[in-house]
Formats: C-alpha cells, sequence, structure tokens
C-alpha cells in the first residue's frame, strides 16, 4: 500500500474504559519517584523528565518490564475549578477513544491523592518544533513524509468527529523511527452533531485560523485542522510561520489580511506554493479536503520517502 492510501486506511477504534474518579484533595508539587496505578497493580519509576505544557508535566517512566512510557502529570491542586476538570475530563475522553499509528497512543489513566496521571507512548525522538530548531527548514520530501502522516492522523481524527485545534510543530512528535505522533488533545472538541460548530476563541497564535477569530458568530468546524496543516507546511519547507510576528495583535491582523510571502530565494518549489496558497484561504468552505492536498501535484509529482532516517534530526538526508 502507498504512503499516500496508507494514509485514508481507517484504524480500530477501541472501547472506552470508565474515567477515574475525583478527588479534590491538595498537592505537592513533584509526583512521587515510584508511581502506583492502585487500580491494574502496576508500578511505574520515574527516571527522566520530558517537558512541561500549559498545565501539566510529562515525565518518562519505567513498568516493572522495562516498558518505556511518557507519563503525563497534572497536580489536583490545578483542577479546583469545575471548567479545569471539565477541560481535563474532555482531554481524557477524547484522546483514549483515537487508536491510530500516527497518534500517541493512549494507554491508562489513575489518579493518587495529588495527581491525575496519563500513561502515553513515549516519543523518544522530541517534536518536530526540536528538529526545526537544529535543522532550521525540511527538504521537500521530508516534508511530504510527515505530511503524509500529519493529513492520515487528520483524517482518522475527523472521521471520528475530533477536531484536533491545535496543530502545530510543538504537538507532533516523533517516535524512534522517525514517523509523526499527533499529541495533546488538550484543545481537541468532538462534533456531536452533523452541522454543529464551535464558538471557543483556542489555538495557538501563529497557527489560528481566521475563523476562530473573526467569525465568532458563525463558529468553527474541522476546517480549522486544514489551516494549521497550511501554516504547518509553510513552517516546514520555509523555517517560520507564515504569519510571524512579535506582537500577538499584529499576528491576527496578518491572519485577518491573509499577509504572507515567500522568501525570495528560489528554495521553494511553485508546487509548494501553490498547494500553500490552496489551503491557507481564509473562507473555509474553499479549502481544499484532506483528499484534494494529497492528491496535489505538491505530493504526486515528487518523492514520497517511505522512512526518514534519525540522522535527519541533524542533517538533510539525500532521496533517490
Ligand atoms: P500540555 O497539555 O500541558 O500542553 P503537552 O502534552 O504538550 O502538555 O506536553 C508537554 C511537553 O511534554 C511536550 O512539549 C513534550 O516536550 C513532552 N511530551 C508530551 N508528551 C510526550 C510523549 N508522549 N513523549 C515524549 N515527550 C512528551
Amino acid at each position: 500500500v502507498s504512503p499516500i492510501k496508507a494514509a485514508f486506511i481507517p484504524a480500530q477504534k477501541p472501547a472506552s474504559p470508565p474515567l477515574p474518579r475525583q478527588n479534590t484533595k491538595t498537592t505537592p508539587p513533584s509526583p512521587p519517584q515510584i508511581i502506583h496505578d492502585e487500580h491494574r497493580a502496576i508500578q511505574y519509576t520515574r527516571v527522566g523528565f520530558l517537558g512541561e505544557g500549559g498545565f501539566a508535566r510529562v515525565y518518562e517512566g519505567k513498568d516493572r518490564r522495562g516498558n518505556r512510557v511518557a507519563i503525563k502529570v497534572v497536580t489536583k491542586s490545578s483542577l479546583k475549578t469545575k471548567k479545569a476538570k471539565t477541560k481535563l475530563y474532555a482531554e481524557i475522553k477524547i484522546h483514549r477513544s483515537l487508536e491510530h499509528p500516527n497518534i500517541v497512543n493512549f494507554g491508562d489513566c489513575f489518579e493518587d491523592d495529588e495527581n491525575v496521571y496519563m500513561t502515553l507512548e513515549l516519543c523518544d525522538a522530541g517534536s518536530l518544533m526540536d528538529m526545526l530548531r537544529t535543522r532550521r527548514r525540511f527538504t521537500e520530501p521530508e516534508t511530504r513524509f510527515f505530511l503524509v502522516q500529519l493529513i492520515g492522523a487528520c483524517n482518522y481524527m475527523h472521521s471520528h468527529q475530533v477536531i484536533h485545534r491545535d496543530l502545530k510543530l510543538g504537538n507532533l512528535f516523533l517516535d524512534a523511527n522517525m514517523n509523526i505522533k499527533v499529541g495533546d488533545f488538550g484543545l481537541a472538541a468532538l462534533i456531536e452533531s452533523p452541522g454543529e460548530r464551535k464558538k471557543t476563541i483556542c489555538g495557538t497564535p501563529n497557527y489560528i485560523a481566521p475563523e476562530v477569530l473573526f467569525d465568532t458568530a458563525n463558529g468553527h468546524s474541522f476546517e480549522v485542522d486544514t489551516w494549521s496543516i497550511g501554516v504547518i507546511l509553510y513552517t516546514l519547507v520555509v523555517g517560520r510561520p507564515p504569519f510571524q510576528t512579535k506582537e500577538v495583535k499584529e499576528i491576527y491582523k496578518r491572519i485577518r489580511d491573509n499577509a504572507y510571502n515567500f522568501p525570495d530565494d528560489k528554495k521553494t518549489s511553485q508546487d509548494v506554493r501553490n498547494l500553500i496558497q490552496s489551503i491557507l484561504t481564509p473562507d473555509p468552505q474553499k479549502r481544499p479536503t484532506l483528499l484534494e492536498i494529497l492528491i496535489h501535484e505538491f505530493f504526486t509529482c515528487g518523492v514520497v520517502p517511505d522512512k526518514i532516517p534519525r540522522t535527519a534530526q541533524d542533517k538533510a538526508p539525500v532521496f533517490k
């Protein structure tokens, strides 16, 4: 099966186990060295720190058999408000319902008196954000490889009525084989009835679709992820996001005015420029579908590697 076709093979959706019990007790700042999932009689040894996000810290852990996992820890002291709890439970409910080769696998969810823990598939090779910092920009074959995987994951989410709403380089993790794993479902939303529109303004400034910011009356839907894919595509081949500037207000103004351009250095092909332009269309209804993106000349007339070597973290690979 070609990578493009493989992107559209639906993966199985697992049954959802029950949500964790609620407990409102407060909190020491660091999780214990040995983390117990008492319910399943599993224990994890905390072996390292992986990173920190808006409300969670993520550690590397090992179970008794030596299997390595990522453990996302949220302190219960940060879950005092009903809103914070609802948000975390929505993240857990959505993330655990998804199973796809290019989505960070959700393991278990449990709690002790201080924290809520989520075990996640470990993404050894960091994120595309880390990699871009070293590499500065990616070659077009690498970009095709990552985009095919991202679009496959996104198509799967959309077919399960999930909008991610925060697709960006920092949420595209890489496993040891340099495969994309989409993570962080903290802003994801479930579309519960056909045609439902979401009204919450959320996302990350550089990647937010114009309708999220400027069409709040109408709301937004799946096409916001397509927009973010356009921003990601631009960022991978150019090396910086299209609407980037210091002031957030100015970023929003550029998004409103669709004001971006390509550097004058002939390093980006006409095919990729055309594709980016069609994705970054202000009217969400006029944006291409995920399938239309994959059958664009950028993908059909260029090399799509079937794997990326780990050395690509530091140096551009050569594809024949
Ligand atoms: P938040 O929801 O608080 O934003 P994230 O899910 O983005 O938290 O995780 C915060 C950081 O932890 C990430 O930027 C990354 O460095 C690290 N991280 C998260 N998930 C994983 C994982 N599955 N494997 C390895 N590192 C991870």
